[in-house]
């Protein structure tokens, strides 16, 4: 599922190649069905909060997307490619898809790989975005926005303050809370945006048990925690590689290079890397499922 860092580069993204221009709009798979409220209007900016992307086309014509485990957007220049698969949603400016494609500049990337297809292409050089298998797509209200902004918790990377929302409101919901702090993390009432891969790697890195309940978690490690995780998830923004380990602790001569970029197995912590050494103390990297979702972590550098 992507992460809080993804759908803010979405939204930016889309917001480059389409904001302030009219955008065309259709459903080839026929299970969205309001297109119509969003075809042929301008787009006046796009919204991310969360995991939650919203792009206002007017009042009360909100295009509400959320990825969910399997959704995934492709883009790409040129003319609108033969529709393959089930296409959720299209979207597309109409002067930009009669441009001819430069060789090599638009490709379909690889199914939720690191490549997520974006680096050979200027955003504003986007004619068209394809939607595939999100968990939702459909128009909201105002109203309907706003009662979903409300229920979900600050975000590291919202626009309510600097760097990042205010975080006051999920610190005291969690220091006033029984339930581990792995899971308070992964809910987004709490926290809006972190997902699985911040979760296991933003304690590690505070050498927090993620047992530890939300009432005994000092205010001091939860601001470390959220002033950790605005760099982290900026970095990921950049493209879909999200690098939590610090070159010094990485076991390789190449991972120590800090001007290399660190191989896929040396990227994180503990995320994944169940049975294998931890990179701090050499103890295997334990693996449990906790929020519906595994969870990784070092039982020595993350004892209660
Ligand atoms: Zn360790």
């Amino acid at each position: 599922m992507p992460e809080g860092n993804e759908i803010h580069r979405w939204a930016e993204r889309h917001e480059a190649a389409f904001g302030g221009k009219v955008v065309r709009a259709d459903g080839p798979q026929g299970r969205f069905t309001d297109t119509d409220v969003i075809d042929g209007r301008k787009l006046l900016r796009v919204m991310a909060v969360g995991k939650h992307l919203g792009y206002v086309f007017g009042k009360d014509r909100i295009l509400h997307i959320h990825l969910g485990l399997q959704g995934d957007f492709t883009d790409g220049s040129g003319p609108l490619p033969e529709v393959k698969g089930a296409l959720r949603l299209r979207m597309w400016n109409a002067a930009a898809v009669k441009l001819p494609v430069a060789p090599g500049e638009s490709r379909r990337h690889a199914w939720y790989s690191d490549d997520d297809g974006t680096g050979n292409i200027d955003a504003k050089r986007v004619a068209w975005v394809e939607l595939r298998g999100p968990m939702d797509c459909s128009i909201y209200t105002n109203a309907k926005w706003d009662k979903l902004r409300e229920r979900l918790g600050p975000d590291p990377l919202g626009v309510d303050g600097k760097g990042g929302d205010d975080p006051a409101k999920a610190f005291a919901k969690i220091m006033k809370s029984k339930k581990p702090i792995g899971a308070l993390l992964m809910d987004q009432s709490v926290i809006a945006g972190i997902g699985n891969i911040y979760r296991a790697e933003l304690l590690f890195r505070a050498r927090l048990s993620p047992f530890t309940p939300g009432n005994v978690v000092s205010e001091q490690t939860l601001k470390a925690i959220w002033k950790d995780a605005l760099p982290l998830m900026r970095a990921g923004m950049v493209d879909r590689r999200i690098v939590t380990t610090e070159p010094k602790d990485r076991p390789s001569a190449k991972g120590k290079n800090t001007k290399a970029r660190p191989d896929k197995d040396e990227v994180h912590y503990v995320y994944r890397r169940n049975g294998q050494p931890c990179f701090v103390c050499g103890t295997t990297v334990m693996k449990r499922e906790m929020a519906a979702r595994n969870l990784f972590w070092c039982p020595v550098c993350q004892a209660a």
